[in-house]
């Protein structure tokens, strides 16, 4: 299952996306810019709201699936 998601990469001055999984993201691995190495990791705080987004996006694959 791809779960790999893309973001922008939150420099400004760059152009480049960012591949995460947000799976591993919620468990605390960071992932980093391939263009200037910008890294996005997760706080206590986003983690929460990523997991919400997470268990939103699990509940629509289910409903797809059926
Ligand atoms: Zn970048």
């Amino acid at each position: 299952m791809n779960t790999i998601q893309t973001i922008q990469c939150p420099n400004a001055e760059c152009h480049g996306t960012i591949q995460f999984d947000p799976y591993l993201l919620i468990q605390g691995k960071s992932f980093s810019c391939s263009t200037c190495n910008s890294v996005i990791s997760l706080n206590q705080e986003s983690k929460e709201v990523v997991k919400d987004t997470l268990e939103k996006f699990d509940e629509l694959k289910a409903q797809t699936k059926s």
